[in-house]
């Protein structure tokens, strides 16, 4: 029976597999503002909201792949995973970054500065499921289906309501991503597994609910990956 391990940023059988893969794969061409503020991420008291760096460098790659130009992020915390994406995309590329707090993307700002790519981030604050309703009512709702990727990592229990609105967003054969989407496993363990947090198991039951949806809709072609906290990439195909 698998263990409910909350502190943990891996799927992988234990954390040494994970270090192996930072070390051997991620670590050694880590762009250094991308350290920097991974490290600033770590060390903040709630670090635990930062992505993972072996999920970052898969949406680098993924980016470059699909030739992304104009993506959105739904849940910014210090912009670690911000700062990924705007390396990502080409000079000319731009991304709606969303949070309802500025306080902690402050602690990100700079380094997104000393990076030079603080022209390709267009940041704003507030409620995710209201900014991405103002970006779909903007120019007279020129935005829609303009966007080649977005990701989801913001309130858990809003990812159906972040789903509706990125599906209009996002053009057919865009990407979306949804992080957290395996709770740490416990989408395939007991409830009481969970031990005491009830905030747990209501996010648990949100997912097992959210996976079960996106898996019978047909506006996408979805996947689900074991990587860091388990992420959902849905293709938009209608
Ligand atoms: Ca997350």
């Amino acid at each position: 029976m698998a263990t409910y391990r909350p502190d943990s940023n891996t799927l992988l059988a234990n954390d040494s597999v994970l270090e192996y893969v930072l070390e051997t794969t991620v670590y050694p061409r880590e762009h250094e503002r991308v350290r920097e503020l991974r490290l600033i991420t770590q060390q903040h008291p709630k670090s635990f909201m930062g992505s993972s760096p072996d999920q970052m460098q898969f949406f680098s790659v993924l980016l470059k792949m699909i030739g992304a130009r104009n993506t959105i992020e739904v849940g910014v915390f210090t912009g670690y995973s911000l700062l990924s994406t705007a390396l990502a995309l080409p000079a000319d590329g731009k991304v709606v970054a969303i949070d309802v707090n500025r306080e902690y993307y402050e602690l990100g700002r700079p380094v997104i500065e000393k990076a030079g790519v603080a022209h390709k981030v267009d940041f704003r604050v507030g409620d995710g499921l209201a900014v991405l309703d103002g970006v779909l009512a903007e120019d007279g709702g020129a935005k829609a289906g303009t966007f080649d990727f977005a990701y989801a990592d913001a309130d858990k229990l809003q990812y159906a309501g972040y789903h509706e609105r990125l599906l209009r967003l996002v053009r057919v054969g865009g990407t979306i991503a949804y992080d957290n989407t395996l709770w740490g496993g416990s989408v395939a363990m007991t409830r009481d597994t969970l031990g005491s947090s009830e905030y747990d198991r209501v996010v648990r039951d949100y997912m097992m609910e959210f996976n079960a949806a996106v898996a019978a809709d047909d506006r996408v072609e979805a996947c689900v990956l074991a990587i860091a906290d388990g992420v959902t990439l849905c293709r938009r195909v209608k």
